[in-house]
């Protein structure tokens, strides 16, 4: 196999080295985890997931409808009301760490499975979001005979039966996020992963089920949006946490209106980057090549508005060029690969689109020459400049490896251009003055704003936006407030 280079880079380009798959295990067909058992659709029917690297057939996935979902949510409601409900904080702790010992052993293959069926380079299902997962089971589980201090004088009771729905782009993380801090505050799961990456929810599964949970205290049901709105619909479901696009996150507002149902929901983003003419400029280019173009910029709060002070605006668009050039595109098996594989055909239509309006609206793109693989789903990163605060492409969210560039002046200014958004999940700034850092946190309307760095996670840190990027907070002490009833 050949590498993927650019070509300014093929002068020092690292030879191939890709992860092995001989160690991975994949059923030809996966049917629905329910009460502990692995159960057909009612309907019979199941979809294909592929690989988006080489459009390659992986497995077949049961399309779970309102019938599975009923079942599903009878055995959430069973395992909550005969069981866990029943468990002192520290056995259900006991269960949630060995989930996490057990994701820990398997981490290796859990990795592959996430870049084989999501096409997210090795590096990162490796480095970032399997540990990050694993972490966040050891975090909730610590938790778990602590809520107490978590809500001192409180009385704390779990909701009941939670419906989770995630996305695509942290496959295992997003499940991670949502089950462990339902499970630590006592309550049960159904929970539905995107349908183009079933796969490390179901592995997911398989580790649930060897930690020997209780029959029906986690459902991992798969299928497409229909599947998703069932759960929604249930009438025994007590909250929904849901992780998407906006446009799905305000259909689920709407369905829930007037239940008593508890959300969060976390939805989409357009996050500013803001670089001031006092930054570490080397430390920021770098900075803004992770938050934007590793990961393809499937990241909901990916940096795609870049704001840079005027008088270093040559040099740090320059610099990013460069830096661009040298970015591996391809296979994200391959160690070496930086911004892998597209998740779906579907995805990479949209970024495409979006760049055809980046041009007509007049900006300036540039593009390294990246020779793309043949097969599967590819984008090379791209930079436009010469743009105005009115474009669609500054405005709507494109979840792709696209940056936009745009200068300022003064610090008003860029507070004002930053937060002329619909959303607000997430900001970076990059500046030598902790005095300025302080100012602009206070002013930039996001979930998260990130002080000379950008897209750094952890547990116990809460996460969640503003205006249409949702409302709710994962992670931290906050991340339990949204599966307890507190009296
Ligand atoms: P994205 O644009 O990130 O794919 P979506 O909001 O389309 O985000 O999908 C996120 C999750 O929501 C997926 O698991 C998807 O199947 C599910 N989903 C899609 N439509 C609906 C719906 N109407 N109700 C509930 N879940 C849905």
């Amino acid at each position: 196999m050949k590498s993927k280079k650019t070509e300014s880079s093929t002068s020092w380009l690292y030879s191939p080295s890709p992860e092995s798959t001989a160690h991975i295990s994949l059923r030809e067909s996966y049917d629905l985890y329910i009460n502990g058992k692995w159960e057909k659709p009612i309907s019979g029917k199941y979809f294909d997931s592929i690989n988006p690297a080489n459009e390659k057939h992986l497995a077949k996935i049961a399309h779970a409808d309102q019938a599975d979902i009923d079942k599903a949510v009878k055995a959430a409601r069973k395992a909550y009301d005969t069981a866990w409900s029943k468990l002192s904080g520290s056995e259900r702790a006991k269960y949630i760490y060995r989930i996490a010992r057990i994701m820990q052993e398997r981490a290796r293959e859990l990795a592959v499975i996430e870049s084989l069926d999501g096409g997210k380079p090795i590096r990162e299902s490796r480095d970032i979001d399997i540990p990050l997962a694993c972490n966040h089971f050891f975090y909730y589980a610590g938790w778990a005979d602590k809520l107490e201090y978590a809500f001192p004088t409180r009385k704390v009771e779990a909701l009941g039966v939670a419906g989770q729905i995630i996305p695509w782009n942290f496959p295992l993380l997003m499940a991670a996020w949502k089950i462990a801090p339902a499970l630590a505050t006592g309550n049960t799961v159904v929970l539905k992963p995107a349908e183009t990456t079933s796969l490390t929810a179901l592995k997911l599964a398989e580790i649930i089920h060897d930690a020997g949970l209780p029959p029906g205290v986690v459902n991992i049901v798969t299928g497409f949006g229909d599947t998703g709105a069932a759960i929604v619909n249930h009438p025994d479901i007590n909250k929904i946490a849901f992780t998407g696009s906006t446009n799905v996150g305000k259909i689920i507002q709407k369905a829930i209106a007037g239940t008593s149902k508890k959300a969060t929901l976390e939805l989409g983003g357009k996050s500013a980057n803001i670089i001031f003419d006092d930054a570490p400029i080397d430390q920021a280019v770098e900075g803004i090549v992770n938050g934007i173009f590793f990961n393809q910029g499937h990241v909901c709060c990916a940096g795609s508005r870049l704001y840079v002070q005027e008088s270093v605006a040559e040099k740090v668009i320059q610099k990013l060029k460069d830096r661009i050039q040298t970015l591996y595109v391809g296979d994200p098996l391959d160690k070496n690969t930086d911004i892998g594989a597209i998740n779906s055909k579907e995805q990479l239509q949209t970024i495409d689109k979006y760049i055809k309006i980046g041009i007509k609206e007049g900006a300036e793109i540039y593009q390294p020459a990246c020779n793309l693989p043949k097969k599967g789903f590819y984008c090379p990163p791209t930079l436009f400049t010469n743009v105005a605060q009115s474009n669609l492409i500054v405005q709507e969210e494109i979840f792709g490896p696209v940056l936009t560039v745009q200068t300022f002046r003064t610090v008003d200014e860029v507070i004002q251009k930053a937060n002329n958004t619909p959303f607000g999940l997430a900001a970076g700034v990059w500046t030598d003055k902790g005095s300025r850092i302080f100012n602009l946190t206070t002013k930039l309307r996001a979930g998260v704003v990130w002080a000379n760095t950008y897209n750094k996670f952890d547990p116990s840190s809460p996460f969640g936006g503003y205006k249409e990027s949702g409302f709710g907070r994962e992670g931290g002490v906050h991340g339990l407030s949204a599966y307890v009833k507190l009296s």
